[in-house]
């Protein structure tokens, strides 16, 4: 008998991963939590049939969310991850020594406990002394910060569910005024291959374009992601992604990576013309 995972990434594309057992599935408050084993991506992570993270790949999604905006802003001391309840984000974050405080506001300890108990590779980084973990909703924490954080990694689910507000005009407002002078917010932010998707995409552009002065998008591949076309947003007060970035500093810290480099960083700005198009189609006139 053959067991597989099966996520619609539109309702006429299927994906599929052949699984070998299931190590967990309960359902919170907030959402369906599954955890499965396979011989392909090794053990998986899925939010209401969702696939959020595997074993195989997650190095790449965790790298890029966490090595572009550490190497433009060498000055990043606090916090602000949203979501990354696996603990992926937080472990490169991490590896900074110049990092003191990582304030990690995931609206489900569920999922926690299950990613520490079954997804040590990601989870186990959040006894570090430096992760302060908080069970809130990422769209009301952020309400009461004002100049308090250099950077603020938004590692959330989807544009529906629990996550639905922190793709809001609101959210991305009280990011901006959350951040301090030289801050920057970078995002999930969706594929610009299936419609439904890049739509997402675009309305969540419109918005943090509304309200950064800089605001850019970056992307890479991730197999287990619909279209394996990923985007994250890249936005800031002041600094430019590329521009006058001292990439030389960043290599000279020596840190361990198996995707990102800075060569890649900056190729990872240099979008599809169909993208661009997507993105300049919701950018002011
Ligand atoms: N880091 C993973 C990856 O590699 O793609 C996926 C992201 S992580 C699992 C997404 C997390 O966002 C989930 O744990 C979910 O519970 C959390 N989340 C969703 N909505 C949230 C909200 N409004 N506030 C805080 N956390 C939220």
């Amino acid at each position: 008998m053959e067991l597989w995972f099966s996520e619609l990434h539109t309702p006429n594309v299927k994906f599929s991963i052949k699984v070998d057992r299931q190590l967990f599935s309960a359902t919170s408050e907030f959402q369906r939590i599954d955890i499965f084993e396979s011989k392909d991506f090794g053990r998986f992570l899925i939010l209401d049939g969702c696939m959020m993270l595997t074993e195989k790949d997650e190095f790449i999604y965790h790298e890029m969310i966490a090595h572009v905006p550490m190497c433009v802003n060498p000055s990043i001391k606090k916090i602000l991850l949203i979501g990354g309840g696996d603990g992926g984000s937080a472990r490169e974050l991490l590896k900074y020594s110049t990092v003191e405080r990582i304030d990690l506001v995931e609206i489900d300890e569920l999922v926690i406990e299950a990613c520490r108990k079954f997804l040590p590779q990601t989870a186990a980084c959040l006894d570090d002394p430096r992760v302060s973990i908080k069970i809130e909703d990422g769209l009301k924490f952020v309400r009461r910060c004002v100049d308090e954080y250099d950077l603020i990694i938004v590692d959330s689910t989807d544009p529906f569910g629990p996550g639905e507000g922190l793709f809001t005009k609101e959210f991305y407002g009280n990011c901006f005024k959350a951040l301090r002078a030289d801050g920057i917010m970078v995002n999930q932010h969706e594929n610009p291959f299936y419609t439904k998707d890049a739509i997402a995409m675009q309305r969540a552009h419109k918005r943090i374009v509304s309200s950064f002065p800089i605001s850019r998008v970056y992307q890479l591949h991730i197999p287990t992601y619909p279209s394996g076309h990923w985007l994250f947003g890249f936005a800031s007060k002041e600094h430019h992604p590329i521009e006058g970035v001292d990439f030389a500093r960043w290599k000279r810290l020596g840190l361990e990576t198996r995707y990102y480099n800075v060569n890649l960083h900056r190729g990872a700005f240099a979008l599809p013309n169909y993208v661009e198009a997507l993105l300049t189609a919701v950018e002011p006139e």
